[in-house]
């Protein structure tokens, strides 16, 4: 329909980084310490984003590491992409850029509609900083956003920034 806009979301990244908890507390609104989940899941959610609703399919992939991360129908029919990685954790910062440039080799265009996540603020062993995240966004034509599943710091704002990615790439005339 007219109002009604399909969009597909990806959520990737390195294992344990935290997507299902971001994911889960953005669909149910709460945060399981230890949870687990190892199987992909998609949720389906309506996002108001300038006063239009789309109605998104985010998809909690599973992936475990930088050669199994990425399959084709986690690149073929996605509108957008959250890359997570852990605040705590300097090899998952590391493969983030690793899995965006697949994404756009495996699409063939040079930009794609993404936001980079920085994960678990609230826990104090931190190795990666804010403005090493803030970085490789702009580097790579992204948004970036630093998030905290167990506080619900920002969980709203990575999928707000996401259809912000996704609306400002999209031609009028594809909007449907
Ligand atoms: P995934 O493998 O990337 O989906 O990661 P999970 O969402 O399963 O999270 C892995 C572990 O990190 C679990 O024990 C979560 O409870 C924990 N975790 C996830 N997000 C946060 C967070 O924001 N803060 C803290 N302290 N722990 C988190």
């Amino acid at each position: 329909g007219d109002l009604l806009k399909r969009r597909k979301i990806a959520v990737l990244g390195a294992r344990s980084v935290g997507k299902s908890s971001l994911v889960l507390q953005y669909i149910e609104n709460h945060f399981v310490e230890g949870y687990y989940p190892t199987i992909e899941a998609t949720f389906s959610k309506s996002i108001k984003y300038r006063g239009i609703e789309y109605d998104c399919d985010i998809i909690d992939t599973a992936g475990q590491d930088e050669y199994s991360i990425l399959n084709a129908k986690h690149a073929i029919g996605i509108h957008g992409f959250v890359l997570v990685y852990s605040v705590t954790s300097r090899n998952s910062f590391n493969m983030i850029q690793t899995v965006y440039d697949k994404i756009i080799n495996f699409c063939g265009l040079s930009s794609i509609p993404c936001v980079i996540v920085g994960a678990k603020t609230d826990l104090q062993n931190r190795q990666v900083q804010p403005d090493e995240g803030e970085n490789l966004a702009k580097e790579n034509h992204a948004a970036w956003v630093e998030t905290s599943a167990k506080t619900n710091q920002n969980v709203g704002k990575v999928f707000e920034l996401c259809l912000q990615e996704i609306e400002k790439r999209t031609p009028a005339n594809q909007a449907e």
